[in-house]
């Protein structure tokens, strides 16, 4: 009842028990993995719609479970943020992508890194404090660093995510909104956020056909991210039409299988 929305009664039936069994160990055995430094990252190229070269990386989070085999951060992020400890969790991959960016960056790459931060953790002041601290610890410049969230989560508490976010940029850190246009009120956090980047959500780029009303939606947000003076990135790009699409279009970033998978 409270992972739908709450104030409703719901039928037991023992599938929910076996599912609720499940988390539970699997919870545990992710705080596990998380103090163990048994996760890993991935990084995917965000690339230059234009030249086509690599600008940027995303880091995504890995968990190979010793039993279950790898687990989608979709199912382990959202235990974390249940549970209470996405901040430890993002924090952990914030450290890890920000060391590995600087080890690049020594041997000569000219590059950025972007992190994915839950929603939950821009209602927590100490968070702009916490990545200050892991740009101090590893040395990185702070305008080489992009934090991702994720429109569909901040509706709930709006302004504590303006200060937050706020903070964040003070420090010279990009902000970028995650998965646009998939949430409910997009054009009203893109007035009400601080923002520097606009990523569209791969839905977009996915059900894209030329002469479509996709193709128009996909159109007029690159040209909103214009007219706000917001560069763009188009994640999800899988095929050569898609990247064409997009780069007759003037989308400044691309990101997707296309390009290169998560590494
Ligand atoms: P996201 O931030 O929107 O990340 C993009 C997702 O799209 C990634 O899935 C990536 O592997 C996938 N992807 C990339 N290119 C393509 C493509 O061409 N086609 C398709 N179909 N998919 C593509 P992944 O790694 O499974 O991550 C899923 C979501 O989990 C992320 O979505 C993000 O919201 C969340 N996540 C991942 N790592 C972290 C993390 O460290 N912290 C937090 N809070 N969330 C994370
Ligand atoms: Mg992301
Ligand atoms: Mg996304």
């Amino acid at each position: 009842c409270k992972a739908s929305g709450r104030n409703r009664s719901l039928r037991f039936n023992p599938a929910l028990e076996l599912r609720a069994q499940e988390d539970l160990s699997l919870e545990q055995d992710l705080r596990r993995a998380l103090n163990e430094n048994l996760l890993s990252v991935n990084y995917q190229p965000i690339v230059d719609g234009r030249s086509g070269e690599p600008v940027s990386l995303e880091a995504l989070v890995r968990w190979q479970h010793p039993q279950q085999g790898f687990i989608s951060p979709e199912r382990f992020v959202g235990l974390a943020e249940q549970h209470g400890f996405v901040a430890e969790l993002d924090a952990w991959v914030a450290r890890r992508a920000c060391a590995d960016l600087v080890a690049l960056l020594d041997e000569g790459y000219d590059l950025r890194v972007a992190v994915n931060c839950s929603a939950l953790n821009l209602s927590n002041l100490q968070m702009p404090e916490v990545v200050a601290r892991i740009l101090e610890r590893t040395g990185l410049d702070p305008a080489r660093l992009t934090v991702e969230v994720t429109e569909n989560a901040l509706m709930n508490s709006l302004g504590a995510a303006v200060r937050t976010l706020d903070a964040v940029r003070e420090l010279g850190v990009k902000v970028s909104i995650d998965d646009f246009g998939s949430g409910y009120s997009s054009l009203n956090m893109l007035y009400t956020l601080p923002l520097d980047i606009l990523k569209i959500d791969r839905k977009f780029v996915s059900e894209l056909k030329e002469h479509t009303r996709t193709a128009s939606v996909l159109n007029v947000i690159v040209q909103l991210g214009k007219g706000l003076g917001l560069p763009v990135v188009a994640e999800g790009v899988e095929t050569e039409e898609q990247f064409a699409f997009l780069r007759e279009h003037n989308c400044d970033y691309v990101q997707g299988f296309y390009f290169s998978a998560p590494l």
